[in-house]
């Protein structure tokens, strides 16, 4: 097997016989390709299969058959055909977390922090094509010029964490919070502050540009909350309950100031008392992906590996008892530099996405690496990107016609940007 082939999550699942049950996929699903639902709404087969989609969730039209036939050689060479056509007009930028038969083509690999920066970087490229999830897109829209387009492989890429807050919720719940510090207003702090992940959507990027706030990733969100600590008693941090809860533990902050507000309920399900104790308020949204690791996994990693050199790094969109089993826990690059920097041969359990953790296994042969879950789950949007769209749209390109462009309305653009200034100048801290 080359490497090429180990590293594939698809190859990986086309070897299962149907008798080896020592490794198994989540969904059976996972072995048709992505075009396979394009007519269907629905997140895909993988971690957010069960998911709840909204129903103004993009949809992908049906992939034009010529590329739904072509083999995955001929995929390859007609996209770097395309590539040499487009040359300077054009910048792929790809996640962690795609295929390898993706990421390849990739100008530009990384977490959603690098390739924010990324985009930024080439000014000159005419198109920005996007290899990622919808709300990466949308950052790199409001990151580029006017005269670049970004273009998204296949829009039913979204994510269904950043899909769990939405704008009128989010407004919902910041007037009920206004309401309960109203004699706070006149303070020298604000008395709360909103802080969204990256992974939401660029009308809640727009509402914390509006509201004096900021935008984080995983990367940077220990900065970014000390940012707004220095401005504001509390943070409302949304959608991603772990990652809140992770960085804000770390911090010194105890769980019982960090109430969980579930948008469907009064006060989010608190009294006012809670809230007005809070110091960070958690909207209750999860990754699917990172919700599947779990402490029993990880005293298995060690009882199998208990007299070897065991690391165990996990996401810290990890719940947070599974970031306290782990001997660490940090971003997606975080997670690469730390097996990249090891000097020693090490046996690496990572918390994170399965095609990442496959192709540091493959480049990193000096290491054992394997993903914690022993599950093939892959994040069910990041699966929708498949060399065959990304050949569709780049020759589109080529015939001078823009399709799967995202773009983000203009009201939002303004304080959407303020909010991802600010995130970007809050540089992480390793
Ligand atoms: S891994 Fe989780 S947070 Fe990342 S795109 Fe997939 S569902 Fe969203």
């Amino acid at each position: 097997m080359t490497a090429e082939t180990k590293t594939s999550v698809k190859n990986l699942i086309n070897l299962l016989a149907p008798t080896q049950r020592d490794t198994q996929t989540c969904n059976s699903q996972l072995q048709k390709d992505p075009w396979a639902f394009d007519a269907t709404l629905g997140y895909g087969p993988g971690a957010s299969d069960t998911d709840t989609i909204p129903l103004s969730a993009p949809r992908q039209g049906p992939l034009p058959q010529l590329y739904r036939e072509l083999s995955d050689e001929q995929l390859h060479e007609r996209i770097q055909q395309a590539k040499a056509t487009l040359g300077e007009d054009l910048v792929i930028l790809g996640h962690f977390y795609q295929r390898d038969e993706i990421v390849k083509h990739a100008d530009f690999i990384g977490d959603s922090f690098q390739l924010a920066n990324a985009a930024l970087t080439r000014e000159s490229a005419k198109h920005i094509v996007f290899c990622g999830v919808h709300f990466m897109a949308e950052t790199a829209d409001i990151l580029s010029t006017d005269d670049q387009s970004v273009i998204l492989p296949n829009l039913a890429a979204g994510c269904s964490m950043a899909d769990m807050a939405d704008l009128p919720s989010v407004e919902a719940c910041w007037e009920q919070l206004m309401e309960v510090y109203a004699d706070e207003q006149d303070g020298e702090k604000a008395p709360v502050i909103p802080v969204t992940y990256m992974n939401s959507s660029a009308a809640l990027k727009a509402f914390c540009g509006r509201n004096g706030g900021i935008v984080c990733t995983s990367s940077n969100a220990a900065t970014v909350l000390e940012w707004a600590f220095e401005r504001g008693q509390r943070v409302l941090f949304f959608p991603d309950q772990h990652l809140g809860r992770n960085i804000a533990k770390a911090m010194g902050i105890s769980e019982e100031q960090m109430p969980l507000w579930w948008s469907k309920k009064p006060l989010g399900g608190n009294s006012e008392a809670e809230l007005k104790d809070a110091k960070v308020i958690l909207w209750n949204g999860f990754c699917s992906v990172h919700k599947r690791f779990t402490t029993a996994q990880i005293a298995q990693a060690r009882e199998d590996y208990k007299d070897q050199n065991l690391r165990v790094i996990v996401h810290p969109e990890c719940p947070a008892p599974v970031v306290e089993a782990a001997d660490e826990s940090g971003s997606t690059d975080y997670i690469r530099r730390a097996i990249e920097d090891a000097t020693e041969p090490t046996v690496f359990a990572i918390g994170t996405e399965i095609n990442m953790v496959n192709r540091l296994a493959a480049e990193t042969p000096q290491h054992t690496i394997f993903c914690l879950d022993p599950v093939i789950c892959p994040c069910s949007t990041m699966y929708r990107i498949h060399p065959g769209y990304l050949a569709w749209v780049l020759d589109e390109l080529v015939e001078g016609r823009v399709v799967n462009q995202i773009q983000v309305p203009a009201e939002d653009q303004e304080h959407a940007k303020i909010a991802l200034e600010r995130m970007l100048a809050a540089k992480p801290r390793n």
